[in-house]
C-alpha cells in the first residue's frame, strides 16, 4: 500500500511537471517573444520621453519607463531602405547591397528573421516593407503597397492584393493582433510591426485633427548656413515644401506650387490622387478641418517671414498627429498583451530607420549626419529580463539590432555580421570595449531627391567629423558639447588641427575595419 502511495504520488508529480512545462515553453527555452516596431522617419524630438518640450506621447513614454531608453542610438545611412537593410543583415551598406533608395534588396541574403527562424522562431513582417524585393525569412507577411497611403491603404498579403477602409496606422496594429491571435503558442514568435507614420506627407487621422495648435519653433529654424557649404545647397527647406502634397492646399488657378525637394515631380497631380484614396465621408471632415484654415491663408496676404512661419506651423502639426497614431496603438498594444498575459515574456522595441529634421536648420527630412537625422529613438521594455527605468548613453547603431535580438534569442551571432550586441546593456551591465566613436556613410547624390551630398564621417561622444565628396570637396567638424545644433563649422580652427588630425585617422581606421573601400583618400 505505501508503495502504491509512492508510486501514484510520483506519478502525479510526473504530470504536473510536464503540464508546467508546456505551459511555459517559452520562458522554458528561455526565448522571448519579439515585438519590434518600426516608425518611419521619427525623430527623437517628437516624443516626450526624449523632448518633453514639444509634444505629448504617454504611452512611448511607459514603453521607456518600464524598461530602457538609449540616448544615443545612431544610424550608418540615414535614409529609409538602406537603413532597413543595415537593420535585417546587422551589416553596413556597402556589405548589404543596398546604398540608397534605387537598389534592391538582395533577399537571398542572411537577415536575423532568417536566423531566427531556423531556430524555431515563427516570424511575421507586419506594414510598411519598402526594400522592392519580395520577403524572405518570415511565415508570414502582409505589407503595404509601396510606401502605403494613409487612407483606405491597399495590403499586398502573401502575394495577394487587397484594399482595407480605414487609417493606416490602426489597420497595421489590427493585423499584428490577428497574427498573434492565430500564431503557434508552442513556439516563440518575432513580428516586424513597421508603421509608415510619421512619413511625408503627414496625413493625421481626422479624429485627431482637433488638435492642432501652435508648436515651439526649433533655436535653428532661420539658420543661414554660414560656414556650411554642403548644408546652403540642399533642397529640403520647409519654405519649398510642395503646397499641394505637403502643405494640404487644395490649389487654385493662379496658385504657384513650390520645389518640395524635386522640381519636376507632379506634386499638385499627386495630391490630387491622394486625396482622391479618400471616402466621400472622409473628405467631407479633412476639408471641414483644413479648408477654413487654407482660406484664411489665402487672405492672409503674409510677408516671407510670416509664411515660412506659417509652413512650420502645419508641417509640424501635420507631422506630430501622425507621431500620435503610433502613440495611441503603442496604447493599444499594451492593453492586447496584458488581456492576453503576453506582457512579461514579449519585448517591446520602438525604433525608426532614421530620425528627421522637425525644422531644424530650416529642414524636413533627413539624409545628413547632423544630430537630428542619424539620431533614432531606441526604447525597449521586456519585463522578465530587462530592468524598468533605464536610461543608456553608450553609443549604439542600427547595425546592432540584429546580433543583438539573436543574442536574446539565444542564437550564434553569425561573425560576418559587423554589429554587436548590445544586451548586457540592456540588462544594466557593462560591456567593456564599447565603441566610442561610429563611422557614417551617404551615398544619395546626384540622383534621388534633396540634393544632400554624398558624405562619410565620424561620430565620437563629443565630435563629429564630415567629409562631403563627389562633385564638392568639404570637410566640417563640430564640437557636440559647446554646439549641440551644429552650427559652428571648426574645420579651419587651428586650435583643433592635432585633434581633426587624430579623428581623420580614426575614421581611415573605421573604412578599413569595415571593409568600406568605395571612396579614395
Ligand atoms: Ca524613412
Amino acid at each position: 500500500m505505501k508503495n502504491n502511495f509512492f508510486l501514484y504520488s510520483t506519478i502525479i508529480f510526473l504530470i504536473v511537471c510536464s503540464f508546467a512545462s508546456a505551459q511555459n515553453e517559452n520562458s522554458a527555452t528561455n526565448k522571448p517573444n519579439i515585438i519590434f516596431i518600426l516608425a518611419d522617419d521619427l525623430a527623437v524630438n517628437a516624443l516626450s520621453a526624449y523632448n518633453p518640450k514639444l509634444f505629448n506621447t504617454p504611452n512611448i513614454d511607459r514603453l521607456a519607463n518600464e524598461g530602457i531608453k538609449f540616448n544615443n542610438c545612431l544610424v550608418t545611412n540615414s535614409i529609409c531602405a538602406p537603413s532597413r537593410a543595415v537593420m535585417l543583415t546587422g551589416k553596413y551598406s556597402h556589405k548589404n547591397g543596398l546604398r540608397d533608395n534605387r537598389d534592391v534588396f538582395n533577399g537571398d541574403q542572411q537577415t536575423f528573421p532568417k536566423l531566427l527562424q531556423q531556430a524555431g522562431y515563427t516570424t511575421a513582417l507586419i506594414g510598411k516593407w519598402h526594400l522592392k524585393s519580395a520577403p524572405q525569412g518570415f511565415d508570414y507577411w502582409n505589407i503595404a503597397k509601396g510606401q502605403g497611403l494613409y487612407y483606405n491603404p491597399i495590403f499586398i498579403e502573401m502575394g495577394d492584393t487587397t484594399r482595407r477602409d480605414g487609417y493606416i496606422t490602426d489597420l497595421i496594429t489590427d493585423y499584428v493582433f490577428d497574427y498573434i491571435e492565430d500564431v503557434d503558442k508552442e513556439k516563440p514568435f518575432c513580428v516586424l510591426y513597421h508603421h509608415k507614420s510619421p512619413h511625408r506627407n503627414w496625413m493625421p487621422n481626422l479624429k485627431d485633427l482637433a488638435d492642432m495648435k501652435t508648436r515651439p519653433e526649433p533655436e535653428t529654424l532661420h539658420d543661414d548656413y554660414s560656414g556650411r557649404v554642403a548644408a546652403a545647397e540642399q533642397d529640403m527647406e520647409i519654405n519649398n515644401l510642395y503646397r499641394s502634397l505637403d502643405l494640404k492646399i487644395h490649389l487654385q488657378k493662379g496658385e504657384v506650387e513650390n520645389s518640395g525637394g524635386k522640381a519636376s515631380f507632379d506634386a499638385t497631380g499627386s495630391w490630387r490622387a491622394t486625396y482622391n484614396t479618400l471616402t466621400p465621408q472622409q473628405k467631407k471632415e479633412w476639408d471641414e478641418y483644413y479648408e477654413p484654415i487654407n482660406k484664411e491663408f489665402r487672405e492672409a496676404n503674409f510677408s516671407d517671414e510670416e509664411l515660412f512661419k506659417w509652413k512650420y506651423q502645419r508641417y509640424i502639426n501635420d507631422y506630430l498627429l501622425c507621431v500620435k497614431s503610433i502613440d495611441d496603438n503603442i496604447g493599444r498594444l499594451f492593453d492586447y498583451l496584458d488581456k492576453n498575459n503576453l506582457s512579461e515574456n514579449t519585448m517591446v522595441i520602438l525604433s525608426s530607420d532614421q530620425g528627421f529634421f522637425l525644422g531644424e536648420h530650416g529642414w524636413y527630412d533627413k539624409r545628413f549626419m547632423y544630430e537630428e537625422s542619424i539620431k533614432i529613438p531606441m526604447l525597449i521594455r521586456y519585463p522578465k529580463d530587462v530592468p524598468a527605468n533605464q536610461v543608456n548613453d553608450k553609443i549604439i547603431l542600427n547595425l546592432d539590432f540584429a546580433p543583438t535580438l539573436l543574442d536574446f534569442a539565444g542564437i550564434e551571432i553569425p561573425t560576418d555580421m559587423q554589429g554587436r550586441s548590445f544586451k548586457k546593456l540592456m540588462l544594466g551591465k557593462d560591456i567593456p570595449n564599447w565603441r566610442n566613436s561610429m563611422y557614417y556613410h551617404y551615398y544619395e547624390y546626384p540622383h534621388g531627391w534633396h540634393d544632400v551630398k554624398r558624405h562619410y564621417g565620424i561620430r565620437t561622444e563629443n565630435f563629429k567629423l564630415i567629409h562631403f565628396y563627389y562633385d564638392i570637396d568639404e570637410w566640417e567638424l563640430f564640437d557636440l558639447e559647446s554646439d549641440p545644433h551644429e552650427m559652428n563649422n571648426l574645420i579651419d580652427d587651428p586650435n583643433y588641427s592635432d585633434l581633426i588630425l587624430k579623428l581623420k585617422n580614426e575614421l581611415y581606421y573605421l573604412q578599413d575595419y569595415y571593409g568600406d573601400n568605395s571612396v579614395s583618400r
